[in-house]
């Protein structure tokens, strides 16, 4: 698990879709959706089930169809209209599923059961580059590794999609800018 950054993805999917598009409740409710799957550690320590069983750590809440149902459940309070409830629907099944796809690329800790209810089998992603191995659960080196491999690349990758989404609204209204002369010549 990475233990301080897991809300982050969810902030970074909410500022590179923008304001209009996903608001600050929205933004709030994918920040814990993206942290929730690791409960799951609450259903280990009740006895529910054991650490690696399909109930227990990265089991059934680290998959992707606990993904799809947390979204669809969360896009009943988004208000009214389809397209309302899908977009908050789609924003809150990938800021879940953010969190196993983080889990994934660390090189510590057991697979995510991603297929169930499916299959109950654990998967490890092919590439773990995260080096968390020897690294305390807790603390400033836990901290600072989570930011130079999990907040530094999500902070290039929402800058890089802001300023093409720049780039692109520049590129629009110099077209539409363009084609006004020619509208109203004709
Ligand atoms: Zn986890």
């Amino acid at each position: 698990m990475a233990t301080y950054l897991h809300f982050a993805p969810a902030i970074a999917l909410a500022v590179a879709a923008g304001v209009q598009r996903v608001g600050w409740r929205l933004t709030l409710a994918g920040a814990c959706f993206a942290v929730l799957p690791d409960a799951d550690f609450a259903l280990v320590t009740l006895g529910l089930d054991r650490y690696n069983g399909p109930y227990g750590h990265r089991g059934f809440t680290h998959s992707i169809a606990f993904a799809l149902a947390l979204g669809a459940f969360g896009s009943l309070w988004a208000g009214p209209g389809w397209r309302r409830r899908l977009g908050a629907a789609t924003f809150l099944a990938l800021c879940t599923l953010s969190h196993p796809v983080l889990d994934g690329l660390l090189d510590r800790g057991i697979c995510s059961a991603w297929l169930w209810p499916l299959d109950d089998a654990r998967l490890c992603l092919d590439w773990r580059p995260v080096p968390m191995r020897g690294v305390p659960l807790f603390g400033m080196e836990r901290f600072r590794q989570e930011l130079l491999w999990i907040g530094l690349p999500l902070l290039l990758i929402t800058n890089a999609v802001l300023l093409l989404r720049a780039g692109w609204h520049s590129v629009r209204s110099l077209r539409i800018n363009g084609s006004t002369p020619c509208a109203t010549q004709g």
